[in-house]
């Protein structure tokens, strides 16, 4: 590592990022090339002798920027956000600079403690219970995703109920879940051996706008009791990845309390605005829940990645997760007087994720986050306006968060034609360039996603989006 040189082509790089976020509205939002097209673009192999900044940053510029989807753009409203900010990206350059691998607190203690003091402040801007603090059995732990925290937290739950009830009895676990709950449950249920016949998907549909019924939960579980199985583990949400709907904490909470379920809040996207007090309400009644998590990549200005994770039993994990070899003993360990997050979670290795978080608090402040949030919500429930006035479209779901989930209306009745009609309206708009959406099926209806929480986004963005989106469907409904 020559300092110097880090010095100059650090200033020349970070010239590069400046300059590409200040173009970055010139770039088609989705990209537009085919696959494979990168193969055309480079050498066979890598070289064998040093090439220059310059070259690298040509072939950014003339080859890898074409075939990038532009997450950054103001007029990226797909999926859920992936938020880059100022105090985020300074945090990854921090932790890339200081380079350390804090799977042991012995491995650099300040990167434990300060995951342990983040965590710690966000849990109480969240208002969460005392018990996932750090200062009891609780604590938090920043995952890569929120796929690795519902991972770690099931094979938490497994193992503790596997303790008592026997190894053998792995075949009779049951997990319940909404069928709005997103994908990472199934895949982590795939990890962590569940039966595939022993996965409840409970309906839940438009008459609750998509929460679960408690009702269902409670049939399920006395079902599954009655039949000699083991409930053991339940995943609510807070702001589902098709709609953003809010299952009922407390009343599923109790559910579970009273069989002993391990449950789990994901609040990947929708946490962050749990920071408002006016918001703070959905996820009421996560006092009954073992743990929870929020990626804070996702719409808290911190770069990916960063998934947080509180639980409410450290034990639970660790005591699934760790291991102990030789090579890794050292006196603070052994003598328990510290966490290490190797236990937390499925790798070893970890990079420094706090510090950019840590910044993100620090630069921006709870009250510029919070109003960052409320923005992007007001911009929602604007946009939200415009297509409920419009007689082509209908809104699908009540928006709650910054996610509005519309389609064009059916004409004749025929649903068929309806989502063909709005795959081809997506299809349109995307390919203009000008914007990205994207899509989800609500009880077999197409239906169009505009999730807003791009830090760059303002009203004229979506104003603009909205206008597009009109045009392509004059242009479509007359043909
Ligand atoms: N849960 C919800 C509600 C999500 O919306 C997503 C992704 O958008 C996930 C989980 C999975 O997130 P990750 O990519 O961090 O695993």
């Amino acid at each position: 590592m020559d300092s110097e040189q880090l010095r100059e082509y650090g200033h020349r790089m970070v010239d590069f990022i400046a300059d590409y976020y200040k173009t970055i509205e010139s770039f088609p939002v989705l990209s537009q090339v085919q696959p494979g097209y990168l193969h055309n673009l480079l050498p066979d192999s890598a070289p064998d002798h040093p090439e220059t900044v310059e070259q690298v940053l040509d072939d950014v510029k003339t080859k890898i920027l074409p075939g990038v989807t532009h997450w950054q753009s103001p007029n990226f409203f797909a999926y859920y956000p992936s938020n880059s900010s100022v105090a985020g990206f300074l945090g990854e350059m921090l932790s890339a600079g200081v380079g350390i691998v804090g799977f042991s607190w012995v491995t650099s203690p300040a990167a434990t403690e300060l995951e342990m003091i983040v965590l710690d402040w966000l849990a109480k801007l969240l208002n969460l219970p005392e018990h996932f603090l750090s200062k009891g059995n609780g604590g938090g732990v920043i995952q890569g995703s929120a796929s690795e925290a519902i991972l770690v937290v099931m094979i938490a739950a497994r193992d503790k109920v596997l303790r008592s009830a026997g190894k053998n009895s792995l075949g009779k676990l049951v997990v319940y879940s909404s069928d709005q709950t997103h994908s990472a449950l199934q895949k982590a249920c795939q990890i962590a051996g569940i039966h595939p016949e022993n996965c409840r998907v409970l309906k839940a549909d438009s008459s609750t706008n998509y929460a679960l019924r408690p009702e269902l939960l409670q049939e399920a579980v006395s079902r599954d009791l009655e039949a000699g199985l083991i409930p053991f583990f339940l995943c609510g949400n807070v702001g589902t990845t098709s709609s953003a709907a809010v299952d009922p904490l407390a009343a599923l909470g109790k559910i579970a309390k009273s069989n002993e379920i391990w449950f789990h809040v994901d609040a990947a996207y929708a946490g962050s605005a749990c920071i408002c007090p006016e918001y703070r309400q959905y996820i009421d009644g996560v006092e009954t829940a073992d743990s929870f998590n929020m990626n804070a990549h996702k719409w808290f200005l911190t770069n990916f990645d960063c998934s947080l994770l509180w639980v409410k039993d450290q034990h639970a994990l660790t005591e699934a997760l760790s291991t102990n070899p030789e090579f890794l003993k050292n006196k603070a360990s052994q003598a328990n007087l510290v966490v290490d997050y190797k236990d937390w979670q499925i790798p070893l290795g970890r990079r420094f994720r706090s510090l950019k978080l840590w910044m993100v608090l620090r630069l921006y402040g709870a009250e510029t986050l919070k109003n960052y949030i409320r923005n992007h919500i007001k911009l929602a429930k604007d946009l939200e306006q415009l297509v409920s006035q419009d007689p082509n479209f209908e809104v699908i779901t009540p928006r709650i968060f910054s996610l509005v989930c519309f389609r064009i209306v059916p004409t004749d009745n025929d649903e068929k034609k309806c989502n063909s009609r709005n795959l081809e309206l997506l299809e349109a708009v995307n390919s203009s360039g000008k914007l990205f959406i994207s899509h989800t099926a609500l009880s077999g209806k197409i239906v169009l996603r505009c999730a807003i929480g791009a830090p760059l986004t303002e009203e004229k963005h979506v104003k603009e989006t909205w206008k597009v989106i009109q045009e392509k469907v004059s242009y479509l409904l007359r043909k």
